[in-house]
């Protein structure tokens, strides 16, 4: 039995493995690991509550094992975080393709779910832990920082400045929610109950201070708003307690929101109980534990209804805490929309959505060169230029080098291709990993987040990010995965995974220039499918076809 130690991924040129498309993979398991990028490395938690990379340190080593034996022409098979096979297939195949805490329909409950984790038979993958390309709280900082631009351009008069966010939720996600609004030029209250979290945040640059206390807070930012300075405050305490003391306060929060591991009422503590109480429940009683938790998250769900009546921007941010605080006995939990289609889904119409890569060598200059060659291809999209000069110089590296944009139908494989030129010609020292999240346009079907209120009713439709997995599969990517639960939790999203490598070959260029056509196309079309017209127009525009508008 092997057991915690710590994690960091190879750098340099030097090869583990037959090549650096098993490389890729091999580096970026390790990676998700590093002490520097996961929420807690010892028990495999990358971050989202329990989301794992591997089901089991054995698991772990024998991933990495088989990695280093491998032959380009082979693909080892993962379950949950656990290698079950290795098969010939040829090199234009995935050579990892993983299956991450998929249950059959009528078995897809949290508690079957607990039941089968128990036994060792499964994990939770979250999206990119058990994908293995999770780069830091950076990579939901785009997706964040795109959201708040989004609020600021349709309420706020294009800026931020000048107003408070009040949010919850300071973890491997949530951590992302300070720093996005700062870049916007706004103040933000940031509420967590762990002060662990809260310190780290400012150690990592994402979050500017910490308050003493909710009246030294609410002090420092009102000081902020008026003075139209940009600030981040954290304090420390239970969200379901603070919201309603600051509902009862009378402080006038602009927008509110929360990211709370609301998505596990397992993982969002309870306020009613000390923290020591609770995690002697959570082992003991765990049904009481949800019974708390869900009772805490009606009174924190209940005080973001009474901002949203004080008249304050309101909205989820995608993790459940609706539901969880619906079936904690709050019946007005769903009267303020999710992020997605209030802000997020004109762009989805697009093929837009996450587009990451990380540097396999280590090296910081592999990434300046990498943004460069992003502002040169796109020179006209001022968004992505202010979003690449902020994240340039606020976003400190987690692990290897990395960065993320949003990037559209059409632009992903131009940019894929130009890196793995780089890296032909030795602009680069290593391959360039491409990968996304799973906050995505077409490999996603989430009822409570990336397809709630869908305009043709399709929100629960999973067919889409499963033949996202396939098409990527058949494209070209180097490691494919198809998920359950992730973001929202068991019962409520299937989705999917992809990375692909820039390796300087002919053989990557040909995948690249089809995989980064596929993925993003299924977002065109499953929104196209949907009857969005700007998905039409686009699809018609860029040359996506859609069989059933042809004659
Ligand atoms: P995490 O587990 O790393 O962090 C959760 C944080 O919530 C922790 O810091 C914890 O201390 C805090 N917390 C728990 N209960 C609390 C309470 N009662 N009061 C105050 N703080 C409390 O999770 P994460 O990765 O940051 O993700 C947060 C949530 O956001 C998850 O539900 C996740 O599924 C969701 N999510 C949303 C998006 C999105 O695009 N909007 C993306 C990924 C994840």
């Amino acid at each position: 039995m092997s057991g915690p130690r710590p994690v960091v991924a190879p750098r340099g040129t030097e090869l583990s493995c037959a090549n650096w498309q098993i490389e890729a993979p091999y580096r970026m398991l390790q990676n998700n690991l590093d002490p520097e990028v996961a929420e807690r490395p010892d028990d495999l938690v990358v971050y989202g509550g329990t989301g794992r990379a591997a089901r089991s340190w054995d698991a772990y080593d024998a991933m990495l094992r088989t990695m280093r034996t491998m032959k380009p022409d082979e693909t080892m098979l993962v379950q949950s975080g656990k290698p079950v096979g290795v098969f010939r297939t040829h090199e234009w195949a995935p050579r990892v393709l993983l299956a991450n805490s998929n249950l059959v329909g009528d078995w897809a409950t949290w508690d079957e779910f607990r039941r089968l984790e128990h036994m060792g038979l499964t994990m939770y993958g979250q999206m990119t832990a058990g994908s293995w390309i999770y780069i830091g709280t950076q990579g939901i900082l785009q997706g964040t920082y795109e959201c708040f631009a989004e609020i600021a351009r349709r309420k706020f008069n294009g800026t931020l400045a000048g107003t408070i966010t009040l949010t919850a939720g300071l973890g491997g996600m949530g951590g992302a929610q300070p720093l996005a609004v700062t870049m916007n030029d706004g103040v933000a209250l940031c509420i967590d109950v762990d002060a662990w979290r809260v310190n780290r945040r400012v150690e990592t640059r994402y979050l500017d201070e910490v308050a003493d206390s909710l009246e030294d807070a609410v002090a420092r930012c009102e000081k902020a708003r008026a003075e139209k300075r940009r600030l981040s405050v954290g304090v420390v305490g239970n969200a379901a307690d603070m919201f309603p003391k600051l509902l009862q306060m009378g402080f006038a929060a602009d927008i509110v929101t929360d990211q709370t591991s609301a998505h596990d009422p397992l993982s969002y503590l309870p306020n009613d109980i000390s923290e020591d109480a609770a995690q002697e429940m959570l082992k003991k009683n765990p049904e009481e534990f949800i019974r708390r938790s869900r009772a805490a998250m009606a009174a924190h769900c209940q005080a973001m209804v009474g901002f949203m009546d004080a008249g304050a921007e309101v909205f989820d941010y995608g993790n459940s805490l609706r539901r969880e605080a619906q079936l904690g006995g709050y019946d007005r939990a769903f009267d303020y929309p999710g992020f997605l289609p209030a802000y997020i889904r004109p762009l989805f119409c697009e093929g837009r959505g996450p587009f990451r890569w990380v540097a396999l060598s280590g090296d910081p200059e592999d990434i300046a060169a990498t943004d460069k060659a992003v502002l040169e291809e796109f020179p006209d999209d001022d968004g992505l230029h202010q979003w690449m000069r902020l994240a340039k110089e606020r976003v400190a590296f987690q692990g290897l080098p990395a960065r993320i944009c949003w990037l559209g139908y059409g632009e992903r494989h131009r940019l894929g291709l130009r890196f793995n030129e780089m890296v032909r010609k030795g602009q680069l020292k290593a391959p360039i990993v491409i990968g996304r999240d799973h906050l995505d346009s077409g490999s996603v079907a989430s009822p409570y987040r990336e397809t709630e209120a869908m305009i043709d009713g399709s929100d629960a439709i999973a067919d889409w990010p499963l033949l996202n997995a396939l098409v990527n599969t058949a494209a070209g990517a180097t490691w494919v995965s198809i998920h359950h639960g992730g973001g929202v939790g068991i019962g409520r999203s299937i989705h999917a995974g992809m990375v692909a490598v820039a390796d300087g070959t002919d053989l990557a260029a040909e995948k690249l220039s089809r995989v980064l056509l596929t993925d993003p196309g299924m977002g065109v079309i499953r929104h196209a499918d949907a009857g969005y017209q700007r998905a039409i127009d686009v699809a018609d525009e860029r040359g996506v076809r859609l069989p059933m508008r042809e004659s």
